[in-house]
């Protein structure tokens, strides 16, 4: 993907920034994580180049970002709440949950009756229609913190019909792929807070303008994550220590997902349920050669004509 479309186009140019990476690649449909990546690439450079962490680029307020964990389909409730208690143990202060339809309304009556006081807050990954979402409103008596994506991505004016139905907060993620949409679901009235993950959103530019824009109308923001290695994970914690990021990010300590990673740093949970913002240069990791090497599928050279 990346070799066929986005780096054809752009080798030999001089990109001078992000905003310039964006215009010289807009022309070409899609690819987010891919731009996402390159464009991770730029911040990277132009840190080390000023002697700036990605966070003090950005504009980042926080060191340390208030972190959860979030949790996949369990067997049964009873293994829900084992897990979750798991991870609370460890020192994870905001859970959230997977639901689908039949293991929805139960998990999250049975995970608040064992813990009523934890953050907690749901996900559904567009597993619901606007009349099989019904079956939810139930959650509205949980004190959740909101519930993600019930509704098909392309369904933003539907979830408008969703949110006004329900008091808990309706947050779009899967459905937010650029600014545009951001802007669109505020005025539709779709959603009540936006997850923003930058691969999603094709950079770390992006999920600026989302943030900004937010900001600007009062939303809450909070940063998903996508398994990212050290380097996508050094990454969310600068852009999740904006000032509109106020809701608990999903960046898990490296060993919730990785024995091994391919950065030296790994992180950690510090005991407040919070994990610290890198503040070397740029991304303010470093690669680990040998484990690169090791998880590499494929190799390509590129060169400058
Ligand atoms: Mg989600």
């Amino acid at each position: 993907m990346l070799q066929d479309f986005l780096i054809p186009s752009l080798l030999g140019q001089d990109v001078k920034d992000a905003a310039d990476f964006q215009r010289r690649a807009e022309s070409i449909r899609g690819h987010h994580l891919a731009k996402a990546g390159v464009e991770m690439a730029i911040w990277d450079w132009l840190g080390k180049r000023e002697g700036k962490s990605l966070r003090q680029l950005l504009g980042g307020i926080r060191e340390q970002v208030d972190v959860g964990v979030s949790v996949g389909l369990q067997a049964s409730p009873e293994v829900l709440v084992k897990t979750v208690g798991e991870y609370l143990s460890q020192g994870y202060g905001r859970i959230k949950i997977k639901i689908k339809p039949g293991r929805d309304v139960g998990d999250a009556k049975a995970v608040r009756r064992a813990f009523p006081d934890i953050r907690l807050q749901v996900d559904a990954n567009s597993a619901y229609t606007l009349d099989t979402a019904e079956s939810l409103l139930p959650l509205d008596a949980l004190n959740l913190l909101l519930i993600e994506q019930p509704l098909f991505e392309d369904d933003i004016w539907e979830h408008h019909y969703l949110q006004e139905k329900f008091r808990t907060p309706i947050c779009l993620d899967e459905s937010i792929i650029t600014p545009r949409h951001a802007r669109a679901a505020l005025e539709m009235k779709s959603c009540k807070i936006i997850n923003i993950k930058a691969g999603r959103v094709a950079g770390i530019s992006q999920a600026v303008a989302i943030h900004d824009l937010c900001r600007e109308r009062g939303i809450p923001v909070w940063c998903g994550g996508m398994l990212e290695t050290g380097i996508g994970r050094a990454s969310n914690l600068a852009l999740a220590s904006l000032p509109g990021f106020v809701l608990p990010a999903d960046i898990s300590a490296s060993d919730r997902y990785y024995k091994k990673d391919i950065t030296h740093e790994r992180f950690t949970l510090n005991p407040d349920s919070t994990i610290t913002v890198p503040d070397g240069p740029g991304l303010g990791v470093t690669v680990d050669d040998s484990s690169l090497r090791e998880f590499s599928r494929a190799q390509l050279t590129l060169k400058n004509k």
